[in-house]
C-alpha cells in the first residue's frame, strides 16, 4: 500500500551538520489547542479541540514509513503542546521506547504541565530539546496575556 510519504523527498529535510536543531523531520500527534492565549493564531487555525491521533499510528510512521524506510532519525513533534494532555504525552513515549526505536526529536512543552515521570520517560525516548513557551517572566504580563499560567504552581 503507498503511503503519502512514497511521493516526497523527506529525507532531504534532515541534517546531521547542527548537534540537535535544525534538520529535523516533522510529525504531527495531534491537532488543535485547548489554551486561548490572546497573540496566536492557532485556535482559530486548528481549533480550540485537541485532538490527538493514535499513539501507534505516530510512532509506526516515525518507524516503519521514516525511519527503517528512509532512514530518518531526527524529529520535530510539532504539536503545539506536546505535553497536554500529559497522560497522551507520557503515553506517546511509552510507545517510542517499546518501539526500539533509536531516534532523536524535540518537542514544545508547556510549563503548566508536565511531572517528573514525563521529563524522565521523554529522556528514554530520545528527546534532546524542548521548546518552553512561557512567553514571560512578569505576572501581569502572564496575566494579560491569557497564557493559563503563573510564575509558580499552585501544587
Ligand atoms: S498554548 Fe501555544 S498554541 Fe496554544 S494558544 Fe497558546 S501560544 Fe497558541
Amino acid at each position: 500500500m503507498r503511503h503519502s510519504y512514497d511521493d516526497f523527498e523527506v529525507s532531504s529535510y534532515q541534517d546531521y551538520s547542527s548537534v540537535t536543531i535544525p534538520g529535523c523531520v516533522t510529525v504531527q500527534s495531534k491537532r488543535g489547542c485547548h489554551m486561548k492565549c490572546i497573540y496566536c493564531s492557532t485556535p482559530f487555525t486548528e481549533w480550540t479541540g485537541c485532538r490527538s491521533r493514535k499513539i501507534e499510528d505516530v510512532v509506526g510512521e516515525m518507524g516503519v514509513y521514516l525511519n527503517e524506510k528512509r532512514g530518518i532519525k531526527r524529529f520535530f513533534l510539532a504539536d503545539n503542546v506536546f505535553n497536554f494532555p500529559l497522560s497522551n504525552a507520557k503515553d506517546f513515549c511509552r510507545g517510542v521506547i517499546k518501539s526500539g526505536l533509536s531516534i532523536e526529536w524535540q518537542a514544545i512543552i508547556n510549563p503548566a504541565y508536565g511531572d517528573d515521570e514525563l521529563f524522565s520517560l521523554m529522556r528514554r525516548a530520545g528527546c534532546v530539546f524542548m521548546s518552553l513557551g512561557n512567553e514571560s517572566g512578569v505576572e501581569p504580563v502572564l496575566r494579560n496575556l491569557e497564557k493559563g499560567l503563573r510564575l509558580r504552581r499552585s501544587e
